[in-house]
């Protein structure tokens, strides 16, 4: 049975488009519960009616023609009660409707179970019989657990669009796909897809050029992949069994025997470019080979895998082809590393797009310093369908827009024409001070990370830094940085900024953020071996990067230490010791150093419950909204499918904020918040109004907030504070502020989405 399911599933996720993904379904499902009849009827998203898409058994002419409303029918029940409904003598039930044209009287048996993807009823898979009985327990266990797999397929097909008898009348307008805000903007452009050479099935398909020198590329390539592979049969000869040796000659024989080759060469005089239609027919002989019983069959498919990647490699080199990059590029891909980002020109590249990651991948935050918009975490991109389409990415809600609808195209160049004439009225408050109405000032801090922050950040005239991410020169390279390596860099920031204080946090990777040399695999990292708990289980390169803090701040005394995720009080001591030991190790060496204030990060929720030993214990606190809210309401933060459900908004996140900020108050220590909180409008208010004296927010967000903060008293954001920690929602909090805003009419500040 199971295997069955992912057999079913994998072919309907590989199906071309929406019919055939519904012929495979019902045609399976129909074979492996051995029964007369099996339909689906998809929900026609204008109508809402249930039209019937597909079907064995009854009559075919029926396909299209049969509707019913929502109200109507078994169906309808279906769908309504959401929930599968089984029957002996289905003509016999109240809710029974005859169509003629199906033919159906003659099947007593009824089972109905709804498609559901995220909430909605997509459709009702439907098997019947003539024999009266009543399904077994087994049988509508498996035909929901199909329903439930395939939802997504589904979901997926149908929203490409052009479907056949369904959505008729409405425009073709495109896919709406979600993700994960990776980093702020909006963008419209052209998709072009990134791709690394061993991903085959990313490529996309792209009309050739020329389809003589996409043969001539090809046929080369294959004789590259034959030449190789002779000469490792040769290489291995002595060392391996002539079975083994066998496995070479497999290889071989797939690129002798003509149809891998013929076939693809057929599918570049077609009109595709050769490395599109090798995917293809690489993707079709690995389905035939995947569907077959006998499992050792089944296992060839991954040797064809192999034989189209090596080819694949070699056609890459073959031509190294010159890419033709639009004026507006969208990069598009599974995974896009920042060697793909920095290989299209910088002045075309307007956006990017990723299957995976999140914001705090490589690409997020090279997209930030780049100041374009990034969607990461992207479910169901299919980026091999993307070449050359026209997109709309919308990196404050993490939505992207395939073949975007003239009014959606409308609606965001409004918003694009708002932000050039917001952002030219932003720029008179560069220089003024960041201070309330009521005269309340506020500090604002810059978050960064890459050097290209920092003089972006002086640019915008802000108080110092309030939190320097240092994980960026550990992410890019292949091993540890070194001491010297480091002491060059923080010197860099700690100077551009002196006399302004900087806030050098110590390294945070663990959770999403692993190191290329230094593989954590933990089944929830979040929960895992991050921040300070890895380094200080990790003395040598602990002391190593606190040795070159120290150092780069001799002469400056503008350094201020922040420790990330801690949870126990002890950790702060023994980053105390830690700290006393590397004074002493540089003493030795004739270096002199200050003990620089040791903040706290306030990101895990135990900090709060015994935040006034954290007050006593630490120099000054910095709550880290990011990850406290994804821990207050265990959402993950980079996970695409509960994105909805994290909200820094939400009451119980304001109340928990609340208590950090009053004990801070009771003790006298300095508090920052510096999670993305700070640099969102609405949420800038909340804090003001909590009683946050310092904000440290992504450069792109100084000016702004600067705005908010010399518009919105401080008086009034308390007011709305109080209110919204009473409230039930963060959906009510945030129409709260929406009205605010719109008063103070900072209502350009507010953006698609949340
Ligand atoms: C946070 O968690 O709010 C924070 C600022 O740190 P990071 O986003 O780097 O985890
Ligand atoms: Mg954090």
């Amino acid at each position: 049975m199971l295997d069955i399911l992912h057999r079913v599933t994998r072919e309907v996720n590989a199906a071309p488009g929406l019919s055939q993904a519904l012929r495979i379904i019902v045609e399976r499902v129909a074979d492996s519960m051995s029964v007369d009849v099996c339909s689906v009827y998809l929900r026609d998203s204008v109508q809402g009616d249930f039209v019937l898409m597909h079907t064995r058994g009854l009559n075919p002419e029926a396909v299209g023609r049969v509707r019913l409303a929502t109200a109507e029918g078994l169906v309808g029940l279906v769908a309504e009660r959401e929930e599968p409904i089984n029957l002996e003598n289905a003509p016999a039930h109240s809710r029974f409707r005859y169509f003629p044209e199906t033919g159906e009287e003659r099947y007593s048996s009824f089972l109905g179970v709804p498609v559901i993807h995220y909430r909605r009823v997509l459709g009702v898979l439907v098997v019947q019989q003539v024999e009266q009985r009543r399904f077994e327990e087994n049988e509508v266990a498996f035909l929901v657990t199909l329903a439930a797999q395939l939802a997504g397929a589904i979901a997926h097909a149908r929203a490409s669009g052009g479907i056949d008898g369904l959505d008729a009348g409405t425009p073709a307008a495109g896919r709406t796909l979600r993700g994960l805000p990776g980093a702020p903007g909006v963008a419209m452009g052209t998709a072009v897809v990134s791709y690394t050479q061993a991903d085959l099935n990313a490529i996309p398909d792209r009309a050739s050029a020329d389809v003589e020198t996409e043969v001539a590329a090809f046929e080369a390539a294959v004789e590259r992949v034959r030449n190789e592979l002779e000469a490792l049969r040769e290489q291995i000869a002595d060392s391996v069994t002539p079975d083994e040796q066998a496995l070479f000659d497999v290889y071989l024989r797939m690129l002798d025997g003509d149809s891998l080759v013929r076939e693809t060469i057929e599918r570049i005089r077609e009109g595709n470019w050769a490395p599109g239609a090798l995917r293809r027919v690489i993707c079709e002989h690995v389905q035939v080979f995947e569907d077959m019983d006998d499992p050792y069959l089944r296992e060839r498919a991954s040797d064809i895998r192999d034989l189209g990647r090596r080819i694949l490699a070699r056609l890459r080199d073959e031509g190294e082809r010159v890419r033709e990059v639009p004026d507006q590029a969208v990069l598009v891909g599974h995974e896009v590393s920042a060697s793909q980002l920095a290989e299209i020109p910088r002045e075309s590249l307007v956006a990017v797009v990723a299957a995976t990651g999140s914001r705090n991948s490589h690409v997020s935050i090279l997209a930030r310093a780049f100041g374009i918009p990034a969607v990461m975490g992207v479910d169901d991109l299919r980026t091999r369908e993307l070449e050359g389409r026209p997109t709309v990415v919308d990196g404050y809600s993490g939505r992207f827009y395939v073949d975007p609808s003239p009014t959606v195209e409308q609606e965001y160049q409004r918003l694009l024409d708002d932000e050039a004439e917001f952002a030219k009225g932003l720029e008179t408050v560069r220089d003024k001070p960041s201070v309330s109405p009521d005269g309340r000032p506020i500090a604002l801090y810059a978050n960064t990370g890459l050097i290209s922050d920092i003089n972006l950040s002086l640019a915008a005239g802000c108080d110092g830094i309030g939190l320097h991410r240092t994980e960026f020169p550990f992410l890019i390279r292949d091993r540890f940085p070194g001491e010297e390596d480091q002491v060059a860099l923080y010197r860099q920031v700690l100077e551009q900024f002196n006399p302004r204080p900087v806030v050098l946090r110590t390294l945070d990777v663990g959770g999403d953020k692993s190191l290329p040399y230094f593989p954590i695999v933990e089944e929830n990292p979040f929960l895992g071996w991050r921040g300070i708990r890895l380094t200080l289980d990790h003395p040598e390169i602990f002391l190593t990067q606190l040795r070159a803090m120290l150092r780069a701040d001799v002469g400056l005394n503008n350094l201020q230490i922040l420790l990330p995720m801690v949870s126990r009080l002890e950790e702060i001591s023994d980053v105390r010791r830690l700290v006393a030991r590397a004074r002493e190790e540089l003493a030795e060496d004739g270096i002199e150093t200050r003990t620089p204030p040791l903040g706290v990060m306030i990101e895990v929720p135990a900090t709060i419950y015994q935040i006034d030993r954290y007050c006593d214990q630490a120099d000054f606190l910095s709550l880290g909204s990011n990850d406290l809210t994804q821990y207050l309401l265990a959402v993950d933060r980079n996970n695409s499918r509960v994105a909805g459900l994290y909200d820094e908004l939400h009451p119980a996140v304001l109340a928990a904020l609340r208590e950090v900020v009053w004990a801070a108050r009771r003790h006298g220590k300095r508090l920052t918040v510096c999670g993305g909180m700070a640099g969102d409008p609405a949420g800038a208010i909340l804090l003001m109004g909590l009683g946050v004296e310092g904000l440290s927010m992504s450069v792109s967000s100084l000016l702004r907030i600067k705005w908010v903060v010399r518009r919105v008293p401080v008086s009034r954001a308390a007011e709305l504070v109080n209110r919204a920690i009473e409230m039930d929602s963060p959906d009510e909090v945030r129409r709260m502020l929406r009205r605010t805003l719109e008063e103070y009419e900072l209502g350009g500040l507010i953006r698609a989405g949340k």
